[in-house]
């Protein structure tokens, strides 16, 4: 289906972990709108499962200014996301936030070192695997990784009903 105007509303919804919009962050997957509803697709980070509700409160406020009147429905796709899908926007805001998107090897965000070792702390969220860079010594945390998901299924949840 073609995009509808209202993705563009979505995606400049903001994170509220992190000052990047959901666009970038890859969460979007789509906006869809049929009969007074609009039905939102959103495939949530690592990083933002936390923070689900807040970001639902914010889709439907954001959807509620621009399109009034609309039954508004968040589908949240369990598994959906993929670090891939985050834009270079959203990896540099990221960065600049101390999170380094997970790849094959992770590397520090400030030096560049890929000769890290995982902290024995837990994160600030359940979302984010704590490293320690040996290169300069900075900690940072890695999210999106295979390890992180498995302490935390995501629920299948919908709300709004259908
Ligand atoms: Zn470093």
């Amino acid at each position: 289906m073609s995009p509808d105007p209202l993705t563009g509303v979505v995606a400049d919804v903001r994170d509220p972990e992190i000052d990047v919009g959901l666009g970038d962050l890859g969460v979007v997957r789509s906006v869809a709108r049929a009969d007074g509803r609009i039905v939102v697709r959103l495939a949530p980070t690592r990083l933002s499962c936390p923070a689900r509700g807040e970001i639902a409160r914010r889709v439907r406020s954001a959807l509620t200014d621009a399109a009034p009147g609309n039954r508004i429905e968040i589908v949240w796709e369990r598994g959906a996301w993929q670090p891939t899908a985050v834009t270079d926007a959203g990896r540099e805001a990221l960065r600049t936030a101390g999170y380094r998107v997970a790849g094959a090897v992770p590397r520090c965000p400030y030096c560049g070192s890929e000769d890290a070792v995982r902290a024995g702390r837990f994160g600030g969220a359940v979302c984010k695997v704590p490293y320690d860079c040996r290169g300069c010594g900075s900690p940072f945390d890695v999210i999106g990784t295979a390890g992180c998901s498995a302490v935390l299924p995501v629920p299948d949840v919908t709300q709004g009903g259908s």
